[in-house]
């Protein structure tokens, strides 16, 4: 690290449990991160202020009015912008350091697979189940750790799955795709604009711990969070031995 570095990250050095060697994990640490929305942009924003060396940002949609109430990484003026581009500029303008790397589509198949093998953590900020089974099912394949996130109304949760552990859950032992659950979203059922912040902070959080080992992380909990009351509950979770995804065959 060079004199520059050693300032703009003064604060995680001085922490015993991160240190220089903690701080060098992370300026050699890469990151995916799915979904640039009200969850992707604190995720985004914090990881890039915390010296994460590189981040890949993936979302195929682009910047509308509705969406400044609670995606912070966006301003007025990207309206009609690719989020990734104005994620970007956002991240870039924070701190010059990180690498960024873009990818304007929904992410599927081999691109998808391709894309969780070429990083360290993957941070699930999107709001669809069906790229949450499939970001999860990669994640098993590739043992790479997962920080998933979700938050809907004043309601949030956060769960890490990290599969470079044996007894580790994966985000299919918790859910099932056909339990019957509507797919709730943000822009049918409304949601309280630092709710997201909260969880995505968290989902930050979580990951600056996986990269360098700082702590406990979440694996083998889920984090409940209800806005309205400030009710906070943590759920153990157990690998599901049955689970089509990350059980034994
Ligand atoms: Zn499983």
């Amino acid at each position: 690290m060079h004199d520059e570095q050693l300032l703009r990250y003064s604060r995680h050095i001085l922490l015993p449990g991160i240190d220089v060697e903690g701080q060098e994990k992370l300026l050699q640490a890469r990151v995916l991160v799915v979904g640039v929305g009200g969850l992707g942009s604190p995720v985004a924003l914090y990881l890039a202020a915390s010296g994460v060396g590189k981040l890949v940002l993936v979302d195929d949609d682009k910047v509308e009015l509705s969406n400044l109430q609670r995606q912070i990484a966006h301003q007025t003026s990207d309206i009609g912008r690719a989020k990734v581009e104005s994620g970007r500029d956002a991240v870039v303008a924070l701190n010059p350091d990180v690498e960024v790397e873009l990818i304007a589509e929904r992410l599927a198949g081999d691109v998808m697979l391709a894309a969780v093998e070429g990083v360290d953590v993957v941070v699930d900020c999107s709001d669809n189940f069906a790229t949450r089974f499939a970001l999860n099912q990669a994640c098993v394949r590739t043992q790479t750790p997962l920080v998933s996130g979700a938050a809907i109304r004043s309601e949030g949760q956060l769960s890490v799955f990290d599969f470079r552990r044996a007894d580790s859950p994966c985000y299919r032992c918790l859910y099932s795709p056909d339990a019957g659950d509507e797919q709730l979203n943000c822009s049918e059922a409304g949601v309280l604009a630092p709710i997201v912040g909260v969880i995505g902070s968290l989902q930050a959080l979580e990951t600056v711990k996986v990269l360098t080992d700082f702590g406990e992380t979440l694996t083998g909990r889920l984090l409940l969070l209800d806005g309205a009351t400030m009710e906070c509950r943590t759920l153990k979770l157990g690998k599901d031995p049955s689970c089509p995804v990350c059980g034994r065959q």
